[in-house]
């Protein structure tokens, strides 16, 4: 029963994050008030406001002033239940399901924001380094690069909350310090900013949640997908090349696929590059 569970749960964190998609930017409470259409004001009721289901009956559109609800409601609650789904079988329904589930979900605002507004909010980013290193010590999953980087410390057997404490503070830096002196080497030789601040605190969250192999992986994801579909687009669209991609937008995908199945990835990516044996 953990995977249907999960998936209805993740319908209903995914109906959460459309709300903080609209809100957090604005500065507004995501508890109070009740949704309203953005159209007539209408305050949504609760039978219209049940997740991928209300969008279908209402014919993608306000029950009052017929205004049309974007796609990207449901779009949002479907991925938010099948990354839901995946992570039970992956977790069981527990502590590890639900930090990766609540990782995922940041990203997913994050990602919707920066397409939205070039911005990513620190009440995200800086809470979510806080409450990535915290999660890992809890969690005390085994990690093998911090335990190899302690044994050669001179720690032989650390306790799997300390290899936790640094596995998750290994990536803070590593994702954090890469994406700033990729920031600072592209000021210093073109005199402009390249990117956000934003970016280099995603990229910390990322490696404080996910430790230091996963944020690597979410860094080359983010930054190939963004340099393909970036082109791609602006050749498409005729945007200039002034045009400011938002890259916290393909961190974000780059993220939630490392942190769904980024461990396989990894994994798969030594097996090809290291000899056997
Ligand atoms: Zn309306």
């Amino acid at each position: 029963m953990a995977v249907p569970t999960a998936i209805l749960l993740g319908l209903a964190v995914g109906s959460f994050l459309n709300v903080c998609i609209g809100r957090l930017p604005r500065g507004e409470s995501v508890v109070r008030p009740r949704s309203r259409c953005p159209e007539c004001g209408r305050t949504i009721v609760w039978y219209d406001n049940v997740p991928v289901v209300s969008y279908l009956v209402l014919g993608a559109r306000c029950r009052r002033c017929r205004a049309s609800i974007s796609a990207r409601y449901p779009v949002v609650e479907i991925l938010t239940a099948l990354i839901a789904g995946v992570l039970a079988v992956r977790h069981g329904l527990g502590p590890a399901w639900a930090f990766h589930l609540a990782f995922a979900a940041a990203m997913i605002v994050l990602a919707a924001i920066d397409l939205d507004h070039r911005i990513l909010p620190d009440s995200i980013t800086l809470n979510g380094i806080l409450i990535g290193v915290l999660a890992n010590v809890y969690l005390g999953a085994p990690n093998p690069l911090a335990q190899g980087l302690l044994g050669l410390a001179g720690m032989e057997h650390p306790h799997p909350r300390v290899a936790a404490l640094v596995g998750s503070l290994a990536g803070l830096i590593a994702g954090g310090g890469l994406l700033w002196a990729v920031r600072e080497a592209f000021f210093r030789l073109r005199g402009v900013e390249g990117m956000g601040l934003g970016d280099v605190k995603m990229m910390a969250m990322v490696g404080a949640c996910l430790g230091l192999p996963l944020a690597l992986l979410t860094l080359v994801l983010g930054s190939v997908s963004g340099a393909v579909i970036g082109t791609i687009f602006m050749r498409l669209s005729g945007k200039s090349r002034d045009y400011e991609l938002p890259f916290g937008t393909f961190l974000g995908a780059g993220a939630v696929v490392a942190a769904v199945s980024g461990n396989e990835i990894v994994r798969a990516y030594m097996d090809g590059v290291l000899p056997p044996g």
